[in-house]
């Protein structure tokens, strides 16, 4: 079998392809190669090495040896050199690569092969004795710390007494006989560390560097790290061995990094640094501070260190052509790793750079348009959840940051205002137009009017799927949760930290892209919804099939995510229309009342406003379809708690306090998600539905009127099972259009339908399309209904099953596409078994998360819904799913 692949001298056995069998650096090497660029000659030993190491005993195929060698010999051959020569040595590196590239894999080791006897030749070679003692510095601390596991700061401690010695500050600074000393120390405490001296046999060191790459397989760091990025074991890693070429040779030698566009913002401008007279991760590890590549970048940073274009002009000309050929050839901003021996340049690694959201826009888009790629190419490269960090105001990067408190990123963008640590503050100080930050140690369900009136919100408790991070982002707010070291005490009004106090009214900006928690105001820039964003999003348009809804029952909400694109209402929750102080009076008498009069009287005063909150949503929304989802919740979530809340509605409605509060017990429920709620209230007492659907028909008929563009009312009724549940509330809401249409002489068109979230409605859907016009999978409830564990409850468990790997991924966050999935896909045949033209959507939590909406596609729905400020995010995830 073959287990070794060779490059050099303009060809390869290897190409980008082989990502799988030769890791991505070792692919790309090859692919370098083959483009005739200049690339140290080496060979790659295959991932398939590795998997053999580990299924036999940590042992390798037996010809392997053989293979290594003989690659070894072609890479002298190609040089002109021979690994262990006294007179033209050959020196390699040993670089791990994996498929994906990963951290806490082995350290890379140069220098490799130089020994006592060694280091004298390279010295007479290159007639340069410093280079070679610096080289085998290297070499020692390297191979010592990644193959035989001695720490660094053996050497770290060694080097810096020496300086202190010898009164120099830089490396640099050193002279050959101080390293040659140097190196005497460093093989002293090797010794002393190892019980046995530093190995001399280069046949030895590359073996042992080969054996140490395949062994940081199984470290903890990378095992932490697969698990964390769902890299699979079975991958292993590859390893590279490459003929050295030396950025440490003198002032005319460097070493670099460096993107072809800049990682950041994304303009097309070669961006890096680099180091004169050094080797490999210096440029790195912050020894030295390094340079800029080109005089431009030199003269914005305000640098007084000459740019490569300046100190060493040709090899910089040399680079940035071939930085234009691997952009080209890879059709993707490329991340370059290069050294420069006495001049020559020598390119040592390619890959696509990482990015920031901005960046990947600018790119993305400034590629199509030179015609590097296609706009479906641009659209499917950009990741739709980080468009999340383009959609809020964030810190100017060039801001001064005062951190007193760092929490996790809970929600992404940034905040400034006063500090408020009740929801009734907030609330307030929002009615006089000021901005707050709403600092609590949690959050809890009666906080949202308190989180609504806030800019962002910070607590001290709580991880990134607390009550607080979930409503934020659905809030599309800024949030920081759990800053431990804050200590917040509410009554007192204070939260202290650090030996700071701050009050009540103080100024603090978080930031939920960072966790930071920040004194004082700090400068933001504000989000760009134009130029590359739009562009994208425009081509995005173009290419989905499915339509993009958004959930929302306030104006403003409804305001924001038409700016977002959103092409109608996919759920307008009628229930929180009626927690606001001015009508939770009147719902609880509602409520409370046990006859029907009772409840009539009370629907009475609720009707106007309703109908006033449909009319502002159906104007924002003219032409579009506005699904209305009838009252939802079980009724228990309405009922006064205090005695004061009880006296109040007791006031309203006439009666003694001590009968409402009766009443109230007889409500009381033991499981309210599975209690009296849905359509089940719409069959108790049919004359909520009714209010609802009177308000629902004349607001559009009035603002049909206004607008000149009607909106079409979708009328959605919640938690159907049975489908005579469906057809008794679909009577009336039928008969009161009816008699709408009737009283304004005018028609309007509406649809009646239902959710499907219990598991009998999927089973049932061929019957209850009989009755449905849509089908809107509420996928929150039918997750909690199919897997019988409730959302509100099982982050604690659920958490330790993705530990145990029991499942890979929180149900509420991607569709279990497998078991919930299963049940949308055989309701939606059924559905349109029975009525083709069936319409199909999603409105759950999942309408806005790309996995689900990828299969959301697969499985034909017309539409995904989702909170406002996921409708871009959506829009993109849905062009994606479709090509
Ligand atoms: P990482 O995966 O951490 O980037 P690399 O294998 O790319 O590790 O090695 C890190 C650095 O070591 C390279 O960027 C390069 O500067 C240096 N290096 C690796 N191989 C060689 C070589 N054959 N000659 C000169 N420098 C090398
Ligand atoms: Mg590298
Ligand atoms: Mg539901």
């Amino acid at each position: 079998a073959k287990w070794v692949y060779s490059f050099g001298d303009g060809a390869a056995e290897g190409r980008a392809g082989d990502k799988n069998l030769l890791g991505g650096k070792g692919a790309n090497l090859a692919e370098m190669c083959s483009l005739g660029l200049p690339v140290p000659p080496g060979f790659t030993v295959t991932t398939e090495v590795c998997s053999y190491y580990y299924a036999h005993n940590q042992s390798y195929p037996p010809e392997l040896k053989d293979q290594v060698l003989a690659a070894l010999h072609r890479v002298g051959e190609i040089t002109g050199r021979r690994f262990g020569d006294k007179d033209k040595l050959l020196l390699v590196s040993v670089r791990s690569g994996a498929r994906a590239s990963m951290p806490g894999m082995m350290d890379t080791v140069l220098n490799l092969g130089l020994n006592d006897e060694t280091v004298e030749a390279l010295a007479k070679d290159a007639s340069d004795e410093r280079f070679a003692w610096d080289s085998y510095r290297r070499f020692i601390q390297m191979y010592s710390n990644v193959v035989l596991d001695i720490d660094h700061e053996h050497f770290e401690e060694i080097l810096e007494d020496s300086k202190a010695r010898l009164g120099v500050e830089l490396d640099t600074e050193i002279k050959a006989a101080d390293w040659r000393k140097i190196v005497g120390l460093y093989k002293g405490r090797v010794e002393e560390e190892l019980g046995s001296p530093f190995p001399q046999d280069p046949q030895e060191q590359l073996w042992g560097a080969i054996g140490a790459v395949f062994s940081s397989w199984m470290n903890q760091r990378a095992i932490t790290y697969r698990r964390l990025h769902d890299i699979p074991e079975s991958w292993g890693t590859a390893v590279n061995v490459q003929a050295m070429v030396f950025g440490n040779m003198g002032e005319t030698s460097a070493t670099g990094v460096a993107f072809t566009r800049n990682p950041s913002t994304g303009e097309k401008a070669l961006y890096g640094e680099f180091l004169v007279n050094a080797q490999g991760e210096d440029v790195v590890a912050g020894i030295r501070t390094p340079q800029n590549i080109t005089e431009e970048a030199r003269i914005a940073a305000g640098s007084d260190q000459p740019s490569l274009e300046k100190v060493m002009p040709e090899a910089f000309g040399e680079f940035v052509r071939i930085a234009g050929v691997l952009e080209k050839h890879y059709r993707d901003m490329q991340d370059l790793e290069f050294t420069i021996e006495r001049g020559k340049l020598w390119m040592l690694q390619t890959r696509s750079g990482k990015r920031t959201a901005k960046a990947a826009l600018k790119t993305a888009v400034e590629m199509a348009g030179e015609g590097l790629i296609t706009r479906d190419e641009a659209v499917a490269r950009i990741d739709p959840a980080s468009l999340d960090q383009l959609l809020h105001p964030t810190i100017d990067p060039k801001a001064e940051r005062n951190v007193v408190a760092v929490g996790l990123p809970a929600s992404p963008g940034a905040a400034t205002g006063e500090i408020v640590f009740t929801s009734d503050e907030a609330e307030d100080l929002k009615k006089q137009g000021r901005k707050v930050v709403l600092v609590r140690v949690e959050t809890s369900p009666e906080d949202i009017h308190g989180m609504h009136a806030s800019e962002g919100i910070l607590t001290t408790r709580g991880g990134m799927t607390s009550h607080a991070a979930v409503v934020a982002r659905g809030m599309g707010k800024p949030c920081v949760s759990g800053a431990g070291s804050l200590r917040v005490d509410a009554r007192a009004g204070t939260m202290m930290v650090m030996g700071q106090t701050f009050r009540k009214g103080d100024i603090i900006t978080i930031d939920g892209s960072s966790g930071q928690v920040l004194k004082g105001a700090v400068p933001m820039l504000q989000p760009e919804l134009s130029g590359d964003f739009a562009a994208i999003m425009e081509w995005a348009d173009g290419i989905r099939r499915m339509k993009v809804r958004t959930n929302a029952e306030t104006p403003a909400d409804a305001r924001m995510a038409r700016s977002f694109g959103a092409e109608g209402i996919g759920l307008c929750r009628t229930e929180h229309m009626f927690f606001d102080e001015d009508r939770i009076v009147a719902m609880r008498e509602m409520i409370l009342s046990d006859t029907e009069d009772g409840r009539r009287k009370a629907l009475t005063k609720l009707l106007p406003m309703q109908r006033a909150d449909f009319g502002e949503l159906f104007e924002i929304m003219a032409g579009l379809p506005v699904t209305i989802r009838l009252l939802d919740p079980p009724l228990h979530e309405f009922l006064p708690h205090t005695d004061e809340e009880i006296a109040e509605v007791a006031t309203a409605m006439g009666v003694a306090p001590e009968k409402l509060r009766q009443r109230t017990e007889e409500l009381h429920e033991f499981n309210p998600m599975l209690g009296h709620r849905g359509c089940r209230l719409a069959v108790s007492y049919p004359e909520i539905a009714e209010m609802q659907a009177r308000a629902i028909f004349e607001a559009a008929v009035e603002s049909a009127k206004k607008t000149g563009n009607p909106v079409v009312p979708e009328v959605m009724i919640p938690l159907v099972g049975l489908v005579k549940e469906l057809d008794f509330v679909k009577a009336s809401i039928d008969k009161v259009a009816k008699e709408v249409m009737a009283e304004a002489g005018t028609e309007i068109t509406y649809l009646v339908g239902t959710m499907i979230e219990l598991p009998r409605a999927a089973l049932r859907a061929q019957k209850i399309a009989e009755s449905a016009e849509f089908f809107s999978f509420g996928t929150n409830d039918l997750t909690q209904t199919t897997f019988g564990i409730s959302r509100d409850d099982a982050s604690s468990f659920l958490e330790t099953y993705r530990q145990k790997g029991i499942i890979e991924q929180d149900p509420f966050v991607s569709i279990d596409v497998d078991g919930v999935g299963e049940l949308v896909r055989i309701a939606a045949e059924k559905g349109r078994q029975t009525r083709s033209d069936i319409k199909l959507g999603i409105c759950g939590e999942h309408g806005g998360d790309p996995a689900s909406i990828r299969f959301c596609e697969e499985v034909g729905l017309d539409y995904v819904s989702c909170s406002p400020f996921r409708v871009p995010i959506a829009r993109l995830a849905a062009a994606q799913a479709a090509v």
